[in-house]
């Protein structure tokens, strides 16, 4: 772990525990000078105390990539709790992170994740300030997956025009690994566009009626990758381009919310070589962080949904410029995000 701890590219690594409790959490911060981090919550199972703080800080990295390249005044940041074996306190357990999140003095606001819920962020809320994404009775309410399957959407119909030169997506086959609270969402909207939707979902019964929802096939899990498709959208786990599974795609696009698609960064130069567009996670999958940043300065629902969009005009320049160079998207946005200088916003 120290070598591992020492080799990260992060800033503030804040450990939390209260063993009375069985209370673990971990906040990293990727700090560069543009503004508050924001980052969610994650609350879920980790087989150990290091697998914990190895995704805070895999997380607050992306995390930091993400507000660059959306041009946001934030840093990144990333919360790990714990899920503990055995029956727990809920609301004790969120009092206790609130109190560590008001520990840092605003450096890192909170929000949701896997495992939390913007009834938690109400929780949260009564114990510190520094938290988006609660649930306040406005319009800008609405939950951020609407915003990142948005993104995600909106840069599919990018990716559609400038790989296959269609402006409208109607008749396209579009595959989704994973029907959850964002892919559900983005299905809906492919699916009112006209798209011929492949589904799946390791709750297979979930993924069958979204099938039947919406006139899709559905295929087992592992079946999803060979899937014969215009785009493969991955809005489920990370790390699933990887040496598996690269031979298996036939699509020219693969565009989805998924955070951390890349098992290596090397796999980005193959499906480059494969002729495939591929669309980096932090840029396309944005929407909910935007959603957030824009939420904290009172915007309104239809400001929000303008900005959200424009992850496709993001998509258009940057891949001219990739064109211009001879090199892939991802190059460029990974260029790009790491140049983004201390104070540029
Ligand atoms: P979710 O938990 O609601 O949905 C994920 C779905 O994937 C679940 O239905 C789950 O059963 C399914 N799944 C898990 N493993 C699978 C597998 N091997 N094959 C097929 N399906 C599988 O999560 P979400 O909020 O929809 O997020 C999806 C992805 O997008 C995650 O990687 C998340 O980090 C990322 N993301 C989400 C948001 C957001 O606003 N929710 C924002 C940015 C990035």
């Amino acid at each position: 772990m120290d070598s591992y701890l020492t080799s990260q590219d992060y800033s503030e690594l804040h450990i939390f525990q209260d063993k009375k409790i069985d209370f673990f959490a971990a906040i990293c911060l990727h700090t560069k000078g543009r503004g508050p981090a924001i980052g969610g919550c994650r609350f879920i199972n980790y087989t150990s105390k290091d697998d914990a703080i190895q995704d805070a800080i895999r997380l607050s990295n992306a995390m930091s990539y993400k507000s660059a390249i959306s041009e946001l005044a934030h840093d990144g940041g990333k919360a790990v709790i714990m899920l503990p074996k055995h029956e727990y306190d809920r609301a004790l357990f969120l009092k206790k992170f609130a109190e560590c999140v008001n520990s840092l003095s605003g450096k890192y606001i909170t929000t949701v994740d896997s495992g939390t819920t913007q009834e938690d962020m109400t929780i949260i809320k009564n114990h510190t300030p520094y938290v988006i994404g609660y649930l306040t009775g406005t319009d800008a309410d609405s939950n951020p997956s609407d915003s990142t399957a948005l993104g995600v959407y909106t840069g599919i119909k990018a990716a559609v025009k400038l790989k296959y030169e269609k402006s409208s997506l109607q008749g396209l086959h579009i595959a989704i690994q994973g029907v959850g609270s964002v892919g559900y969402r983005l299905a809906k909207l492919l699916h009112a566009d006209g798209v011929l939707l492949t589904v799946t979902d390791t709750d297979i019964e979930h993924a069958k009626r979204v099938a039947v929802e919406l006139h899709a096939n559905f295929v087992e899990p592992d079946n999803i990758y060979s899937v014969a498709c215009d785009v493969f959208s991955p809005c489920a786990l990370g790390r699933i381009i990887n040496q598996n599974t690269i031979s298996q795609f036939k699509a020219k696009i693969i565009a989805g919310a998924a955070n951390d698609q890349l098992a290596t960064e090397d796999m980005s130069d193959v499906l480059y070589n494969m002729g495939i567009l591929y669309l980096p996670d932090y840029l396309l999958n944005a929407g909910g962080l935007i959603h957030l940043a824009m939420q904290m300065q009172d915007k309104n629902a239809s400001f929000i949904e303008n900005e959200v969009k424009k992850i496709g005009d993001r998509i258009y320049r940057m891949t001219a410029t990739a064109k211009e160079f001879g090199i892939s998207l991802f190059q460029v946005v990974q260029e790009a995000a790491r140049k983004i200088p201390y104070n540029a916003f």
